[in-house]
């Protein structure tokens, strides 16, 4: 449903995507794995439109995303810095791509009840963000990004500022949401754990490039190249 051809960005002499080419499939959940720098986040922002490219093509669905614009994408981006809405309560944090869409009031609300029940929040919606846990604001953010059904939802980092046993507890939660909702999720994550236990396939990169990409067993008992074994045995 997603398929990138070619997709480079150059920031000056660097490319931080160089001929990037990747197919994501309908129900597909891959994540991309890589060192910091290596094209992960320019990679989501491409796709959401946030990025504009040098050279290539962005297809969804088999249309040329080029010259569209974010909010007709169709697509969920959850920051790698989660920036939920301080000065809001959960409810208007989740319902923010619901205005913007010009949904009706009564019919938000609706929608934000039956996400913070999908997220593990039920009630939460009259809280103040600054009151949650860490824990909490991320499933906030997950709400927020899942509420105009994305056809595809990207995170950055989802997990990125949780400590390890919240981590291990919501990558299983996610997963079963995902499989549940029937979402096609393009996550990023530095850690090999997290891909592994959400990804149906993963992607590693290095300097703007793909690097392997396979299941995560294919990935992690047959690496591609000394890099990408090396990159898999300094993480863990
Ligand atoms: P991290 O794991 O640290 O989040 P990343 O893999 O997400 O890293 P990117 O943010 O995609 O990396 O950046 C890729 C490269 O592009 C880096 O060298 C970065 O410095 C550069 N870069 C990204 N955004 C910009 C920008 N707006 N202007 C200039 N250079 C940029
Ligand atoms: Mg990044």
């Amino acid at each position: 449903m997603l398929k990138l051809d070619g997709v480079t960005v150059r920031f000056g002499e660097r490319a931080a995507l160089d001929a990037v080419d990747l197919e994501v499939a309908e129900h597909e959940t891959v994540c991309v794995l890589g060192p910091s720098g290596s094209g992960k986040s320019t990679l989501l922002r491409v796709v959401a439109g946030l990025q504009p490219v040098d050279a290539g093509r962005v297809l969804l669905e088999g249309a040329d995303q080029g010259g569209v614009p974010v909010h007709r994408r169709g697509v969920g981006l959850m920051f790698q810095d989660h920036q939920l809405f301080p000065q809001r309560d959960v409810a208007g944090n989740v319902s923010f791509g619901l205005r913007m869409r010009g949904v009706p009031r009564a019919r938000q609300a609706e929608r934000v009840e039956e996400l913070l029940e999908l997220v593990g929040l039920p009630g939460a919606g009259r809280r103040a963000v600054a009151a949650l846990s860490g824990g909490e604001q991320q499933r906030v953010a997950l709400a927020r990004a899942l509420a105009p059904s994305p056809r595809l939802l990207m995170l950055d980092e989802p997990l990125g500022q949780l400590d390890r046993t919240l981590r291990e507890r919501l990558v299983v939660e996610l997963r079963s949401l995902f499989g549940r909702l029937g979402t096609t999720v393009l996550a990023v994550t530095h850690d090999q754990g997290e891909a592994f236990a959400l990804a149906d396939r993963v992607v590693v990169m290095r300097d703007g490039r793909i690097a392997q990409t396979g299941t995560p067993l294919e990935v992690w008992q047959r690496p591609a190249s000394e890099f990408v074994a090396r990159f898999l045995g300094f993480e863990n």
